[in-house]
């Protein structure tokens, strides 16, 4: 007996590089068995892409370019039966919540599956004494706000001449940069207008950066750590003594060997006369962020690498005079009201994409197994979680579906949702007001989500 092809309707929450990859390889799963797939990609922003486009750094456009590939995923045309009305494989839903605007079971009662891939978006929590001071920031809050998310503030306090960045990974390298660059030097990339004035009336001098282990730890990439001793008009400063017994050659990767052949170059260049200076610590443990009424200062405890590899923090304490605090110790994934949720990873608990006693409820991206991880890394990922679905989905165990159409719950709800043509609307738009800016770029941001939702559904303020 051969059984029928798959015939099935799925709905993906977060219109991120894995919920985008998750549609991709599904369509094609079920493309390959004959078998068809409806796909709806709900997004909680006006616009897609995730963290590319509200976490990669604007002057990163190699990497913000990653959306093209994306773009042509989600533009793509299904192949429909003769007679049928030309369509795209996957239907974007965005600017509607999951939890709010609709609920998860609403989803599950109308789809065969459900794919969550939310991502993270806010910073993990830092317990040290005085973090919550005026001056402490989180760095994915400071993120949003150089890349334009809708839902931070527009200004951001800018009046440090000494800030602190804690974290050893490339989210702080990505913070150190924003903060060190001379306003001058992104004035090509697409960060919004408000971010370019606000980083021009920085009084910042000196931007430090801790990591709790030694050089040999690091969690950066070799690009990225390169590219901080090119930028133009700053100055990077090492300290001898992080770098006592540690030794290129014994590195445990070849990335590592790399970067700290770079971190030992620099370390012998001629001591700079810029007027900005990025120093990169080692070795510091933070203990309290110090101040009355607001951050003043920062201390930190030395550390050591125990004889078995471990972390030993010692009673060696230094302390740094700062203005301004920036805490990336890692992003906190995005929960979604009515799934599983693990509080201490921030993760929703999964089996290999299939999300713990719940049958018909999938994850994937940063939400599946914690946000660290490159762009790519989703990928993998998703042809994981996908594998899992068309097997469940071929073993019968995806159950049979309420085919009403979602938009029509939601034109009764009154939600405003974007659509992918809204996208190609807003775009454009933002294209032009790069093409006609002053200083031409490749785009610009259109920042508060009415103004986003407006050219979206109204369709291009473009003459
Ligand atoms: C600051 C920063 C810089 C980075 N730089 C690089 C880099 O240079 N190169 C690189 O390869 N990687 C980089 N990364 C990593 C990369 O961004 C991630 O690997 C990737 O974005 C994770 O993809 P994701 O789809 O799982 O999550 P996300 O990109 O977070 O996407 C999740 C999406 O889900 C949506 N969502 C959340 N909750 C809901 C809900 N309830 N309903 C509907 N939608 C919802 C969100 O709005 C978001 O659009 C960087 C990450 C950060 C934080």
């Amino acid at each position: 007996m051969t059984s029928a092809p798959l015939a099935l309707r799925v709905a993906i929450v977060g219109a991120g590089p894995a919920g985008i990859y998750a549609g991709n390889l599904l369509t094609n799963a079920v493309a390959e068995r004959g078998g068809r797939v409806e796909i709806d990609l709900f997004e909680s922003l006006p616009a897609p892409y995730g963290l590319i486009r509200y976490g990669v750094a604007p002057d990163h456009p190699r990497i913000k370019g990653i959306v093209n590939s994306l773009h042509e995923m989600l533009d793509a045309q299904a192949e429909v039966p003769e007679g049928e009305a030309a369509r795209r494989n996957i239907r974007f839903i965005g600017n509607v919540e999951v939890g709010k605007d609709i609920d998860l079971d609403e989803l599950r009662e109308r789809y065969s599956a459900v794919i969550l891939a939310t991502g993270a978006i806010q910073d993990a929590a830092l317990d040290v004494p005085g973090v919550d001071l005026p001056g402490s920031y989180g760095a994915a809050d400071f993120v949003a706000w150089f890349d334009g998310h809708p839902d931070v503030a527009r200004t951001w306090p800018l009046e440090a001449r000494e800030v602190a960045v804690i974290g050893n990974g490339n989210v702080a390298l990505d913070v150190a940069r924003v903060l060190a660059k001379h306003a001058v030097d992104l004035r090509s990339t697409e960060v919004p207008d408000n971010v370019l004035t606000g980083l021009e009336a920085s009084a910042v001098t000196d931007v430090h950066v801790f990591g709790r282990r030694g050089p040999a730890d690091i969690k950066f990439t070799p690009i990225e750590l390169r590219e901080l001793g090119e930028v133009p008009g700053v100055d990077i400063v090492l300290h001898d003594e992080d770098f006592d017994g540690v030794d290129p050659a014994a590195a445990a990767n070849n990335q590592l060997k790399v970067m700290l052949r770079t971190l030992n170059k620099w370390r012998e260049r001629p001591e700079g006369t810029a007027s900005r200076r990025l120093h990169l610590h080692f070795r510091h443990a933070p203990v309290s962020i110090e101040g009355e009424g607001r951050v003043e200062s920062i201390r930190f405890a030395r550390t050591e690498t125990g004889a078995d590899g471990a972390l030993v923090v010692t009673d060696e304490i230094r302390e740094y005079p700062v203005q301004a605090v920036y805490r990336a110790v890692g992003y906190y994934g995005s929960r979604v009201i009515g799934a599983p949720f693990d509080e201490a990873r921030g993760v929703i608990p999964n089996e290999a994409g299939r999300v713990d006693g719940e049958q018909g409820l999938y994850a994937t991206g940063w939400i599946k197994r914690g946000p660290v991880g490159l762009i790519g890394h989703t990928k993998s990922d998703a042809l994981e979680t996908i594998t899992n679905l068309v097997a469940d989905a071929e073993a019968g165990a995806l159950s049979a579906v309420d085919s009403a159409d979602v938009l029509d719950l939601l034109d009764e709800r009154d939600t405003e949702y974007t659509t992918w043509d809204g996208w190609l609307a807003l775009d454009a738009y933002e294209r032009h007001l790069g093409e006609t800016h002053e200083h031409a770029r490749e785009r610009v941001k259109v920042v508060p989500r009415e103004e986003q939702v407006a050219v979206s559904r109204e369709g291009a303020l473009v003459e």
